[in-house]
């Protein structure tokens, strides 16, 4: 079992065979940062690899199924964790100066989680500053290369995360999503992304951006895998006060599923003006595979969803604007030294966020601010009521609904970079999602005319990952 497109092999089949004392997690893991040697020059995935730490790691793997011990689920299985997550004593920049030298004291509990399955991170990955961006080059260690044409960006926020795996450097990766960070890199880099219902994955350990949107979420070469990875970070968390508390159940028997008498809507407002036509022409072939798999096709309307990209760049950057007060060079990271402690905290700002990250402060801040309230934050939180209407609309005629991941394939690098608003476009299909906390992923079907991946949209209710997974897993047999 290999991945497509990735020279290593599944998750699955690494983890099945370590577990039965068949293959040497330490064996997989030299494989892996040989991958990563070989090709991180150019790609630039990571901030950092963690090749000692691996290597102990999955020593200790080995150690324990020698000993009869079984590790775990994801035994053995080398996984790369965008580097928005916190890691005990390892250093977390968000791909951020301003988080300089700072080193968080705990993990995040999908670390933890991790860990408990037996996986293996084998580094923390790029992304756009504090995971705001479409393309990773809004990070300030410089950008990551799209494996499939590294002459084009791997998406974003979690470009480092996507490639990773499309390069084959890990089989798993985690990512967020806050609007789309982790369908549109998957959906560009060719992979497949999970975003995954609000509440369902605890953020505890994630760094903060828009609190009532940011969701963690996999990265991986299969649908399998991916439902694999799914099963181990979801659940309920204490830590977490938007955890949900509900039992788990089996993603990994949803894939094979198949998509009889499923209901599948195509969101026609997402397939209209600014899609490329060789993206819509992939959404149409996909909806036609699933039909021919015995689900019932039809067309399904999400009005308020236009809407959403408007909505986004209020609500988001108004809590980011919040979210990120707590850098000021006192607690955390950069400093820079001025006269008064505001002129510290000014100075240690000014130096340590980028232009995105200052532009969104800046929106977010107009937005909150008293007199533009209710004509801007009021306003968008009206919509985003709508959107969560127009969805239970939909959802009750449809199981599923279907639409492209993103407008276009993956662009070149600064083609949209000097552009906010044409790079804030590249996520107009994920955001409706975000705004109503549920789950989506992107799945990789077929190419667009330029030859480079395109991904196709699933979404489903609020905890409605097992339909979707179904229609995934048939998506991805369709598209071999
Ligand atoms: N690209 C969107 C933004 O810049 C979404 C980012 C994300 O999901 N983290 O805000």
């Amino acid at each position: 079992m290999t991945a497509p497109g990735s020279p290593t092999p599944t998750a699955a089949a690494i983890a099945a065979e370590v577990r039965a004392g068949a293959r040497s997690a330490r064996a997989t893991v030299d494989a892996h940062l040989g991958a990563i040697d070989a090709a991180e020059a150019t790609i630039h995935a990571f901030n950092l690899v963690l090749a000692d730490s691996a290597r102990a790691a999955a020593d200790a793997i080995d150690a324990r199924v020698a000993a009869g011990e079984d590790p775990g689920p994801l035994a053995g299985v080398p996984i790369a964790l965008k580097d928005n997550l916190c890691t005990r004593g390892v250093p977390t920049t968000c791909s951020s100066r301003i988080l300089e030298g700072w080193r968080p004291p705990y993990d995040a509990t999908v670390v933890t989680r991790l860990a408990t399955a037996g996986a293996v991170v084998i580094g923390k990955t790029n992304l756009d500053e504090f995971a705001m961006g479409s393309s990773t080059e809004n990070s300030a260690f410089g950008p990551t290369r799209n494996p499939r044409d590294p002459e084009r960006v791997p998406g974003g926020s979690s470009g480092g995360s996507a490639a990773a795996v499309a390069a084959g450097f890990a089989p798993l990766a985690l990512g967020s999503d806050t609007g789309g960070s982790i369908r549109q890199p998957a959906a560009l880099c060719g992979v497949v992304g999970v975003k995954p219902t609000y509440g369902l994955v605890s953020r505890y350990g994630l760094v903060a951006f828009a609190s009532s949107l940011d969701q963690i979420g996999p990265f991986a070469g299969t649908v399998g895998d991916a439902a694999l990875l799914l099963e181990v970070i979801a659940g309920h968390d204490p830590l977490d006060s938007t955890s949900i508390d509900q039992p788990v159940p089996s993603y990994t028997e949803a894939v094979g599923a198949g998509v009889d008498g499923l209901r599948v809507g195509i969101v026609s407002e997402l397939m209209g003006e600014g899609i490329a036509p060789d993206v819509r022409a992939r959404v149409e072939a996909a909806a036609e595979a699933l039909a021919a798999a015995g689900a019932e096709v039809g067309e399904a309307s999400v009005p308020a969803a236009t809407f959403g990209l408007s909505a986004y760049y209020l609500i988001a950057p108004a809590e980011a604007s919040s979210n990120l007060a707590r850098y000021d060079g006192v607690r955390y990271g950069l400093r820079v030294d001025g006269a008064t402690t505001s002129e510290m905290m000014e100075a240690s700002r000014s130096a340590g966020f980028g232009a995105e990250v200052k532009r969104r402060i800046m929106l977010g801040t107009y937005a909150l601010s008293a007199g533009y309230y209710d004509a801007f934050y009021g306003k968008a939180l009206k919509v985003r009521t709508l959107i969560i209407a127009d969805f239970a609309a939909a959802y009750e005629r449809f199981d599923v609904l279907l639409s492209p991941t993103t407008p276009t394939t993956a662009f070149r690098f600064g083609e949209k970079a000097d552009d906010p608003l044409a790079m804030y476009l590249s996520d107009v299909c994920t955001i409706p999602t975000n705004l109503a906390g549920q789950p989506a992923m992107s799945v990789p079907f077929g190419s667009g005319a330029d030859g480079m991946p395109v991904g196709v949209q699933i979404l489903a209710p609020t905890l409605g990952e097992v339909p979707m997974l179904r229609a995934a897993g048939v998506l991805e047999e369709a598209a071999k």
